[in-house]
């Protein structure tokens, strides 16, 4: 077996001390020779560390030096971890490369930022949606893009907001912005063109508003001699049945345009609702007359208010959104049912929660529920003459007033359903 570099350096040492006894015995002062062969040696070792350090500051092409034993051992392995390692840097300049081409080419804007909100880095594309080039790098954001709307944004820290905004560089051009949080303090910044499909939606929400818009004269019209016919006593027995279906049907499809156009109106009229003082308690007493005298209603109608509490808001759409909510809960609870109508402040938000022993919600159809003309049961709707747009009206309202909707139910049991303003939105009465 032959002996590792280790095995030679300690037969060398041995031999190295071996020598100085020799030699101190034939020739007297041992510590004189013992002292002057470890002298040799250490300076043998320094030489070696000298040369080592003299090759590691040589470029990586010159060979490592031949040489015996531990010596040879270590320049071995210190040059293949140098051989790895400029590998490795080579692996990892050519991979920055690529990214560093993949984020110039991105459309979507990327923008680093620090803790302090200064620019560490951006691609070609801010250039052209936000306005910020390379040579922006180091400046604080806020100082560079200052709409207020942006300034807020940034401080807060959800990567899952939004904000949908028009370009710094071209009011027409719409971007959505996102911030996405990385590392300790270091935020990304996105931005992503959106103008197309904010055209595409504008021109769905015109069309739709100028339709519902011209539907609804001759509807209004038709109605009208349906509704006359309908009474006309020398009506032919057999038309009248078909006559009044048909005047039922005309009103179901002017309560939709009717509602196609408060969408319209929603959507249209921006981001934040007014804020008026709305008088709740009020609002509350007569949507609950108007539903005591309902031909058809649940047996118990309760409502329970916190008189002085009020909303800062639009009133008439809230009166549209509780009416809705009021509304479905009294069309889908039999007679011997009933619903429990409750306004009051949970912690500091003020809340409505409408809760009936109706015919409850499937948990598949819940999530679904604000869509437009969405139903749960088609058959049962066309029943009770819903339109399937009440409740895409009340999340716009509520979205408008900061506020959400949470629906419970339970299939056969019942509903409940709450809208959460946030507690800025309360009023409290003196
Ligand atoms: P609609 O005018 O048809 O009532 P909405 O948008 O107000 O339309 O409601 C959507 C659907 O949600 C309804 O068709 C109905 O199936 C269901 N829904 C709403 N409220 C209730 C409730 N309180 N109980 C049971 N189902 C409900």
């Amino acid at each position: 077996m032959t002996p590792g570099p280790w095995g030679y350096v300690l037969f060398r040492f041995a031999a190295l001390l071996g020598a100085a006894i020799l030699f101190g015995t034939l020739f007297g002062r041992p510590f004189a020779w013992l002292s002057a062969f470890l002298l040799a040696y250490l300076g043998w070792h320094l030489w070696h560390l000298w040369q080592l350090e003299t090759w590691l500051r040589k470029k990586l092409g010159e060979p490592p030096r031949d040489a015996a034993g531990l010596w040879g051992d270590v320049y071995a392995k210190l040059h293949r971890v140098r051989l790895q390692s400029r590998a490795r840097k080579k692996r990892l300049a050519r991979v920055l490369k690529e990214f560093r081409k993949s984020t110039q080419a991105l459309p979507d804007a990327g923008v680093l930022l620090d803790a302090d909100h200064e620019i560490a880095w951006v691609n070609k594309a801010a250039g052209k949606l936000l306005g910020l080039q390379r040579e922006d790098r180091g400046q604080r954001i806020e100082n560079l893009l200052r709409a207020p709307e942006f300034v807020e944004f940034l401080r807060q820290d959800d990567p899952e907001r939004v904000l949908r905004t028009s370009s710094p560089v071209d009011p027409e051009m719409r971007l959505a912005l996102q911030v996405v949080p990385y590392g300790e303090t270091q935020r990304l910044l996105l931005a992503r063109d959106t103008t197309h499909a904010y055209r595409l939606e504008s021109v769905r929400r015109t069309f739709v508003a100028n339709a519902s818009h011209e539907l609804r004269s001759p509807l209004t019209v038709i109605s009208g001699y349906l509704d006359a016919l309908a009474e006309e006593p020398d009506l032919v027995e057999h038309w009248r049945e078909p006559v009044q279906e048909m005047a039922r049907q005309s009103e179901r499809m002017r309560r939709i345009i009717e509602d196609l156009l408060t969408l319209s109106r929603l959507e249209a009229s921006g981001a934040e609702a007014e804020r008026e003082r709305v008088d709740i308690a009020g609002m509350l007493a007569s949507l609950r007359k108007e539903a005591v005298a309902r031909p058809e209603r649940p047996a118990v109608i309760e409502v329970e208010v916190e008189s002085q509490l009020g909303l800062w808001g639009a009133e008439s759409e809230i009166y549209s959104a509780f009416a809705n909510i009021i509304g479905n809960a009294l069309k889908y609870t039999a007679a011997d049912g009933s619903v429990h109508i409750r306004w009051r402040l949970e912690g500091d938000e003020p809340c409505l929660t409408v809760t009936d022993t109706g015919v409850g919600i499937p948990a598949e159809a819940i999530p679904r529920l604000t869509e437009r003309f969405y139903r749960v049961d088609k058959s049962r709707d066309r029943a009770t003459g819903g339109t399937g747009l009440g409740l895409a009206i009340v999340k716009h309202v509520l979205q408008r007033h900061g506020a959400w909707l949470e629906v419970e139910s339970e299939l056969g049991q019942g509903s409940s359903f709450t809208c959460r303003f946030p507690a800025e939105r309360a009023w409290l009465k003196d």
